[in-house]
């Protein structure tokens, strides 16, 4: 059997406790996990502290950067290997992965190395009493150990979107992987390892949230700041941990995202990209779209094409390169979205496609599979209109004015993102202002430059990643005063 370890200061640990991780294809046992205690946590903690102060804390910004391509590198190298484990973990499919998760998990390195190679130092002069002057300047130092929280549905992409900057601006890291996927984060040790990054830089420990090693990094006293990507739920209890010893936090949370799409649009266009917002990643992607508003010219056609790309979905295997769509990633959350699915049915939805467990051959039969579904007839007050469900599923509803849909697009808690789909230029502008998401996508989908600012509106997130986005949280900004 499988057995995946913490990683700390560079070595790979077991414990007396291991949970199972089980596959999400046919929920066979795949791994036993080796959960960490109080004392691995300490332990973890302990080397990531120590490391600020040896040689990674003396580096110079050029030999970080160094490191930090060395270690994207290595993801490139081990490609298949990290492939092979992500796909394991979450069932998705390799060509989406092979494109997306372990790629972005490299670039994410890349990026920040980029990033710290070029931002500048705020800089002035200014005048004294004495005619003599004064210098100022301000360095941007690391915060120190940072607790990285991680979510299941883009393992290494989030995590080392965390990682990446935390590294890049000299801080160490303890990372805590979500429990159902908990490979890719262990394999990036080895990595770690063989690029010669030093002992306790990158530490990574095993279990779960609330009295578990999750509980631990986040009330841990020497945890100087925590990132965290989840629930929005998790993301308040994490806000109240780390408000012991006042610590700052970075959160990227739950979402509820709407389309909107005028009849002017780019019909084939808007269908394209509302098949991969709903259906990519069993549409377990924080950006996805679980609630689309078509203008009703277009309502039925809109509809009635989207019906016939979700029907032409084929369920299966990673390795099946004709694989559109993968399980979700446990059973538990099958459950969990399988009980909107009869929730959508008992407040009348009328169920244009899916809405209930696929039949899948042989053992696959096993496996946490769910249809992809579409309902329309509900309106904007049902649960299946308000609450993040994280499934291949989404509502669609007509709308009559620009005005109305704005209303109703932004009377959510959430906050994340948004895709609207116009030709008319002038209008996707104004939508798009008016939008209360950190991100608008005009006539596309989760096209990102990661420079860009990443994070969420009301109860979506707090705070901005990306680019130089991200050095606000990673460093601290001293100021120097020198009198000449
Ligand atoms: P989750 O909140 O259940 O778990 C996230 C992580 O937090 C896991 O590692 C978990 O073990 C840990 N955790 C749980 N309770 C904790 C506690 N009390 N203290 C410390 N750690 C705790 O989220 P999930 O189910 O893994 O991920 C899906 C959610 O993530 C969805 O809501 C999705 O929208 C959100 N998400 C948001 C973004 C974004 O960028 N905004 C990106 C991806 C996912």
């Amino acid at each position: 059997m499988k057995q995946i370890h913490n990683f700390i200061n560079g070595e790979f640990v077991a414990t007396a406790k291991a949970f199972d991780k089980f596959s999400p294809l046919d929920n066979s046992l795949l791994a036993k996990v080796h959960e960490a205690g109080r004392n691995e946590v300490d332990a973890a903690v302990a080397a990531a502290q120590a490391a600020l102060k040896g040689p990674w804390g003396r580096m110079t910004v050029a030999e970080r950067v160094d490191l930090l391509n060395a270690v994207a590198d290595g993801i490139n190298r081990r490609f298949d290997d990290f492939l092979a484990a992500e796909c394991a973990d979450t069932g998705k499919p390799r060509s989406l992965a092979s494109h997306i998760d372990i790629p972005r998990g490299a670039a994410n390195f890349k990026i920040f190395a980029d990033v710290i190679k070029s931002v500048p130092t705020e800089f002035f002069e200014m005048a004294t009493p004495d005619g003599r002057g004064a210098l100022n300047y301000a360095l941007r130092r690391p915060v120190g150990v940072v607790g990285v929280i991680c979510p299941w549905n883009l393992p290494l992409l989030l995590m080392t979107w965390k990682v990446g900057p935390a590294l890049a601006c000299g801080n160490t890291v303890v990372v805590k992987p979500s429990e159902e996927t908990p490979q890719t984060a262990t394999l990036l040790g080895e990595v770690m390892n063989e690029v010669g990054m030093p002992k306790g830089v990158y530490n990574v420990v095993h279990g779960f949230g609330p009295g578990s090693a999750g509980e631990f990094v986040t009330t841990h006293p020497k945890v100087n700041a925590i990132t965290f990507t989840g629930e929005t739920r998790t993301g308040a209890a994490i806000m109240k941990a780390a408000a012991e010893g006042a610590r700052p936090v970075s959160l990227e949370m739950g979402g509820k995202n709407p389309a909107i799409v005028f009849a002017d649009c780019d019909f084939d266009a808007a269908i394209e990209g509302t098949m991969r917002s709903v259906f990519a990643n069993c549409g377990q992607v924080c950006l996805g779209t679980e609630r689309v508003y078509v203008e009703r010219p277009i309502f039925d056609r809109f509809v009635a094409a989207l019906k016939q790309g979700a029907e032409g979905l084929k369920l299966g295997r990673p390795e099946d390169p004709a694989t559109g769509l993968g399980p979700l990633i446990s059973q538990e959350h099958k459950n969990k979205v399988l009980s909107y699915f009869d929730k959508a049915k008992a407040l009348g939805a009328t169920v244009v496609t899916g809405g209930g467990v696929p039949q899948m051959a042989g053992e696959l039969a096993g496996g946490a599979w769910v249809q992809p579904t579409i309902w329309t007839g509900l309106d904007d007050h049902s649960p299946i209109a308000r609450e993040e469900i994280f499934g291949p599923c989404t509502l669609i509803q007509p709308f009559d004015s620009e005005e109305e849909v704005v209303r109703r697009a932004n009377d959510t808690d959430y906050g994340l993102a948004c895709s609207v789909w116009t030709r008319d230029l002038a209008r996707a502008h104004r939508v798009a202002g008016q939008i209360e998401a950190g991100l608008v996508w005009v006539n596309s989908w989760f096209l990102r430059d990661l420079r860009t600012p990443f994070g969420g509106a009301k109860q979506s997130g707090i705070g901005r990643e990306g680019g130089v986005h991200s050095l606000e949280f990673y460093t601290e900004l001293k100021n120097i005063c020198i009198k000449l």
